[in-house]
This record gives C-alpha cells, structure tokens and sequence, in this order.
C-alpha cells in the first residue's frame, strides 16, 4: 500500500511512523508512507497556502491551487483522497478495515479553518472525523488513521491478533493477564492456569461478552449471538438485578 500525506506540517508526523512495528512495516515493504509540504504545490516569493475568507471572519482557508495541484501530481486516478475532518464520518474500525483493502491513500491535512470547499467538491472521496472534538490540524488525525490501517494489512500481524481484538465482531476483548499467577493478593483468574483450551475459550468468550455489555451495550445489538452467549448474557442480567 501506498500512503501519501498532505501537510504544512510534515515534522509532526515524522515521529509516529519511525519507530516500532509501523517503522518495520516501511522496512519490509508492506506500505510506504510519504509525507509531502503542500507548501512545495505553493506559488510565489511566500509559497501562501492560505489565504482569508470570503465573506470576512476569523482565520484563513488553504487555498485551492496547491491542493489541486499536488493532488494531481501524487495521486492520479487510483489513490482514494481523503481529508481529515470533524465534520466527517467517524473513524472506525470497520472503516479501517475498509481502507486497509486499498493500494493507494491520500490523506489531506487541514488547518486554520479549514480547506477551501472546492477542494472537498471536486477532489475528495472521503471526509473522516476521529472523533467529536477540534484539533489544531488534520496531522495527528492522518497519524491516528494510518496506525489503524498498517496494523491491519496482511503480514502485519499474526492474523488472530486481529481477528479476536475488540470491535471485531462488535465485542470488545476479554481481560489478559500475564506471570505473576498472584501479584499482591491479586489473583489470576483460575481457569486460565486449568491448561482446558475449552474452557478458557468458554471464559473468554463470556468475558468479552461481559465486558461489552457493561461498557458499550450499543454494539451487542450489532454482534451475533450464539445460544451459548446469551445464556452468559442472561446471567449476567440475572446477576445485576
Ligand atoms: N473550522 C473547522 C470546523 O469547525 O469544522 C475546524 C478546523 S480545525 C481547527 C483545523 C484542521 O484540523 C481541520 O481542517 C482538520 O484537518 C483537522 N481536524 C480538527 N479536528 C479534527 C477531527 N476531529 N478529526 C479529523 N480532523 C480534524
């Protein structure tokens, strides 16, 4: 996969791609992420990216002709264009599923008041929000989207550690515990010493059932339930009344 970054800002993402599994990740060829100044698409003495509103207020809007231009020039026709927006569709893991089937991203940066609105008319496919709250630009949005993404191309990961995580299959995960089995007076839960692989799986399963009812009951109306997880759910009920 492919992933270009449009920013003013390129130093703030250099950080969070360089180290870690996302830093291997470059290493072995399975993305490339390249971060490009939009303000090397700029005109003039200044190279301006921005530029005051019409209609007067507060603030300043990335002009159109750098973003028309270096859209043009990273991606072609084949990489799908976003910009990072609170007013877009709310990031998730489904959409980073969706994302991560992709060859080619190219993630838009705003910052001030934004982009100019042709841009988002005539160039973008896609406006993601990562969350209902304002940053002071669209880097460490770009920088949240491309860990949820690289994480999930294939060879990233061993697959299970994916499959089971929370949010897939609209659970959140069971608790882990690691050595030691007691850690002041704290116990690990027995049946995870039993060495009974159905048992745990049993456990587990009811565990990332409990969790999710207790903290997002929302997403249990997505999951499929099988009989065995609604008879867990019903004692959890009975339990709470
Ligand atoms: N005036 C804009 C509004 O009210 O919608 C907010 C502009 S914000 C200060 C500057 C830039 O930060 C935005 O253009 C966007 O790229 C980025 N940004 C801010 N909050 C974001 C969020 N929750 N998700 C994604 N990007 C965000």
């Amino acid at each position: 996969m492919i992933i270009d970054v449009l920013t003013i800002f390129p130093g703030i993402l250099k950080g969070p791609f360089s180290e870690s599994m996302i830093k291997r990740a470059q290493e072995r060829g399975l993305v490339k992420i390249e971060l490009t100044d939009l303000r090397s698409f700029a005109r003039g003495r200044h190279r301006q990216v921005d530029d005051t509103p019409y209609g007067g207020g507060a603030g300043m809007v990335f002009k159109p002709e750098p973003l028309f231009e270096a859209v043009e020039a990273l991606s072609g026709e084949a990489a799908r264009v976003i910009l990072l927006t609170p007013q877009g569709r709310t990031f998730n893991q489904a959409l980073a599923r969706e994302l991560a089937r992709e060859e080619r991203l190219l993630l838009i940066c705003g910052r001030y008041e934004g982009v100019d609105e042709r841009v988002r008319e005539a160039l973008v496919n896609d406006e993601i929000s990562i969350g209902d709250y304002i940053l002071s630009g669209g880097e460490l949005a770009a920088a949240v989207v491309i860990d949820a993404v690289v994480r999930l191309l294939p060879g990233f990961l061993e697959e299970e550690s994916t499959a089971e995580e929370s949010f897939s299959g609209h659970l959140l995960e069971c608790p882990h515990y690691t050595r030691p089995p007691v850690f002041r007076g704290m116990a690990v839960p027995g049946v995870l010493l039993s060495g009974n692989h159905a048992a745990i799986a049993q456990w587990r399963r009811c565990q990332s059932l409990r969790r999710t009812w207790e903290r997002r009951p929302d997403l249990l109306a997505k999951a499929e339930l099988s009989p065995e997880d609604r008879q867990c759910l019903e004692r959890l009920v009975k339990k709470d009344e």
